[in-house]
């Protein structure tokens, strides 16, 4: 292949470009050359037909478990690498909460080292807060950030102590960064698997009451307030939660967020038949929480759409409800989903949907958020938003065969990824 790519007949939607329309895209030496409503095809030049096709800013899923070093039977970086470039990604970032943590430099360098070998989407590794992700002593984040990290965050757990959330705030704003706090206090979700509310008085599991997430989102964000630092909230689950960061966005709070496609989507009404498959964490919560979500989603209070992607073995997914381990797998049905759920319904356009999973992640994590700008690196998510497929976790590229979505009907896939000028395929 040539380092010359042409790619013709597609609608681009750019969002930061404030584009939207019918062009072709020339691509020369992994770099936008020329954006133009049509574009000759000379000898030497590669073409990519992408006729009835959209034409996005590459997707970033700013949070992932590759489970890579330690649980190499959930997922590898290879592995979840192919998935996320089967779901249309260009970068990951994959969260610190493996065996051992990533709380050290040599061991993001590894990850940076590993995902570089791999080569298909960029793995931007999140780094722990705190050393061994245990919650008592501050990791040296000098180290960190020097070493690669985009973010760091003790997530998988809360970062509970208040005194080291303000200290974390204070050292991070001096790179720069952003503290991902998974938002849950640990004494309110102590025992439970699901949703605080009707469901879990039915099925009589222990609940998770949605004041678990928005103690702690109103902690970090007065916490915030105080110190000037930036913190971003992973996975937001509840309407209370979104409601306090809406309030501290208008007050000048540096604060981002991001929900999951799968709590865009679904309710605990879901966990009904005690399935596994619907148990995440934070769980699943009420159609008002929902609600919420895809309001602050609409509105920008929400600022972005990430995995969670979070892989598990059968033998643990088809344990007992209250002993199987919370997690879904995400990376292969966020397009499909969030087509379904915010496309369809009319609650975002295309525009607004590729913010909320190229543009904003991309900034949030440092990258180019540009968007398609010539002479900036060329990288692209080419969806067919038609295309209809069922989803059927046994044939996902990740090790993960289990997924809240098991047999949804889904519309929109991803016909081609482009990193700086190369097309990707999820088999390498
Ligand atoms: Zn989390």
């Amino acid at each position: 292949m040539s380092n010359r790519l042409l790619i013709t007949g597609g609608t681009v939607i750019d969002p930061a470009g404030k584009r939207e329309g019918k062009f072709d895209v020339l691509i020369e030496g992994g770099a936008i050359a020329a954006i133009q409503p049509s574009i000759k095809a000379r000898e030497g030049l590669d073409v990519l037909n992408a006729s009835g096709k959209l034409v996005l800013p590459g997707f970033v899923d700013l949070h992932v478990h590759f489970r890579q070093p330690g649980r190499e039977d959930k997922e590898t970086i290879e592995t979840g690498s192919r998935a996320a470039a089967a779901g249309g990604f260009v970068a990951v970032c994959p969260m610190p909460n493996t065996d051992p943590v990533i709380d050290h430099r040599g061991a993001v360098e590894w990850v940076r080292h590993e995902g570089e070998r791999v080569g298909l989407v960029d793995v931007l590794p999140v780094g722990a807060l705190t050393k061994g992700q245990r919650g008592e002593e501050l990791t040296d984040f000098g180290e960190l950030f020097e070493a690669g990290c985009v973010a760091l965050s003790d997530d998988g757990r809360p970062l509970a102590n208040g005194l080291l959330m303000r200290r974390a705030l204070e050292y991070a704003k001096v790179f720069g960064r952003p503290v991902i706090q998974h938002a849950e206090d640990p004494g309110l979700s102590a025992g439970g698997v699901i949703h605080e509310g009707r469901v879990s008085t039915i099925l009589g599991l222990r609940g998770i009451p949605s004041e678990s997430e928005a103690v702690i989102v109103a902690r970090d964000l007065a916490l915030a307030e105080l110190t000037g630092g930036w913190v971003h909230f992973a996975h937001l689950s509840c309407a209370k939660s979104v409601e306090l960061i809406r309030q501290a966005k208008q007050h000048g709070v540096r604060v981002t967020c991001e929900v999951t496609p799968h709590h865009l989507a679904l309710t605990d009404a879901a966990v009904a038949e005690f399935n596994t498959e619907m148990k995440v964490n934070p769980p699943l919560r009420s159609e008002q929480d929902r609600r919420a979500l895809l309001e602050g989603l609409k509105d920008g209070t929400i600022d972005c759409i990430a995995t969670d992607h979070a892989p598990h073995t059968d033998w643990e997914k088809q344990a007992d409800f209250d002993s199987a381990p919370f997690g879904t797998t995400g990376l292969e049905t966020a397009l499909g989903v969030c087509v379904k759920t915010l496309i369809k319904p009319g609650l975002l356009s295309w525009s607004q949907l590729a913010e909320k999973l190229a543009v904003n992640p991309a900034r949030i994590a440092g990258l180019d958020g540009d968007g398609l700008v010539n002479g900036h690196p060329a990288t692209l998510t080419i969806v067919d938003p038609d295309a209809e497929w069922t989803v059927e976790p046994e044939r996902f590229v990740s090790k993960g065969k289990h997924s809240a979505f098991r047999g949804w009907a889904l519309a929109g896939r991803v016909a081609a990824v482009i990193r700086r000028g190369m097309i990707l395929g999820s088999d390498g």
